[in-house]
């Protein structure tokens, strides 16, 4: 498969923190893939919530479905637009990380219990995971990925945090772009979780066909999509529709973005890097139309008083937790020794699973109580 000039190329990547001797079979992108599949943050991934916590039933989304979905979107565009497979992939496999138990009710908990220590992000969280916090080699501390998915990664960054963060936290300070298969891995996200959310949600029951249908992208779709198939059973319908309104959104995506590619093509990274404005993103007519789809999700779904009660219970999970370990350290059965105690608590509530939490939280309480 060739590469277009402005793709990422493995050969010519800006490197690992530590040295190491090239793999004979595979790139590096392939290997910060292969380290990212093979850590135990991926793992968790599949006991943490995107919409609906875990146990809530089996056959919604986790963070670790929802991780794979992204990635597979990812590639498609990628392969289509001639830009770096692997790379794309490494960075939508390890985009979501980071993210704590209990979706974005326990990001955001955890953030409002970390305020006077410095905050909490989960991009900033998921970079951390792979520097910092998977112990996996003898040598180093993370599991040394390149320069370009640590890039990737790190999606958003406050320029407090930036500063700190050498390299890869340039950008947010002097303004320049990431990579391609950077700005690629993040809509790949978005067009995964409006998407799969829609599924959920309507298996769930807390949104229906017919709220939906007074959403373009969708009733739009919806309509053809009956009309196409006039016997087919309501649940194959929907499944129709999503798989449209996907395929509506990527075949924008590529074409947008082949577009600016061939009007202003960048004749490198470097002049994809210091461009002023992204080059993967879809036209303003499909935008609107997808974003529209976000606040119906955000209107009906994400905040369903039923949603909202499970993120209140999450909410004080989080809270409760951090005050248990903030107080005993040696409840986390770390040493406690961590000059920065607070982060140490945050990694460790982060890194923990739904259930993880739920237990953890009875135990203590439990335990306090007698
Ligand atoms: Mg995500």
């Amino acid at each position: 498969m060739t590469l277009a000039a402005y793709a990422a190329d493995p050969k010519h990547s800006q490197g690992r923190r530590f040295d190491e001797k090239p793999s004979r079979f595979r790139n590096e992108f392939q290997r910060d893939r292969d380290r990212i599949i093979h850590s135990t943050a991926f793992r968790r991934l599949e006991y943490k919530t995107q919409v609906f916590v875990n146990h809530e039933g089996d056959l919604y989304r986790t963070r670790l479905t929802h991780s794979l979905e992204v990635a597979q979107v990812g590639r498609s565009v990628a392969r289509a637009l001639q830009l770096n497979e692997d790379l794309t992939e490494a960075v939508c496999l390890a985009h979501d990380l980071g993210h704590t138990p209990f979706g974005h009710a326990g990001q955001h908990a955890l953030n409002d219990c970390m305020r006077d220590y410095g905050g909490f992000e989960h991009n900033l969280q998921s970079l951390r995971v792979v520097d910092e916090l998977e112990e996996k080699y003898p040598q180093f501390k993370g599991l040394n990925l390149t320069f370009e998915t640590r890039e990737g990664i790190l999606k958003h960054c406050a320029r407090r945090n930036a500063r700190e963060l050498g390299d890869v936290g340039r950008r947010f300070l002097d303004g320049t772009q990431a990579g391609l298969e950077a700005q690629l891995a993040n809509l790949a996200d978005e067009i995964a979780y409006n998407n799969h959310d829609v599924d959920d949600g309507l298996r769930s029951g807390l949104i229906t066909v017919a709220q939906l249908n007074d959403v373009a992208l969708f009733g739009r779709h919806y309509h053809a999509a009956r009309r196409d198939h006039s016997d087919a059973p309501d649940r194959v319908i929907v499944y129709e529709t999503i798989r449209r309104m996907i395929g509506e959104l990527v075949h924008d995506l590529i074409e947008h973005s082949a577009a600016r590619l061939r009007d202003a093509p960048p004749r490198s990274i470097d002049d994809v890097r210091a461009a002023d404005e992204h080059y993967i993103g879809m036209s303003d007519t499909v935008l609107d139309a997808h974003r529209e789809l976000k606040r119906f999700l955000h209107a009906n779904l994400y905040r369903h008083p039923k949603v909202v009660r499970m993120s209140d219970t999450a909410d004080h999970t989080i809270r409760t937790l951090f005050a248990l370990y903030l107080e005993e350290p040696a409840r986390m059965a770390l040493t406690g020794t961590a000059k920065d105690p607070a982060r140490e608590v945050a990694d460790y509530i982060a890194g923990m699973t739904d259930r993880f939490a739920f237990r953890e939280h009875d135990r203590w309480l439990q335990t306090s109580k007698d």
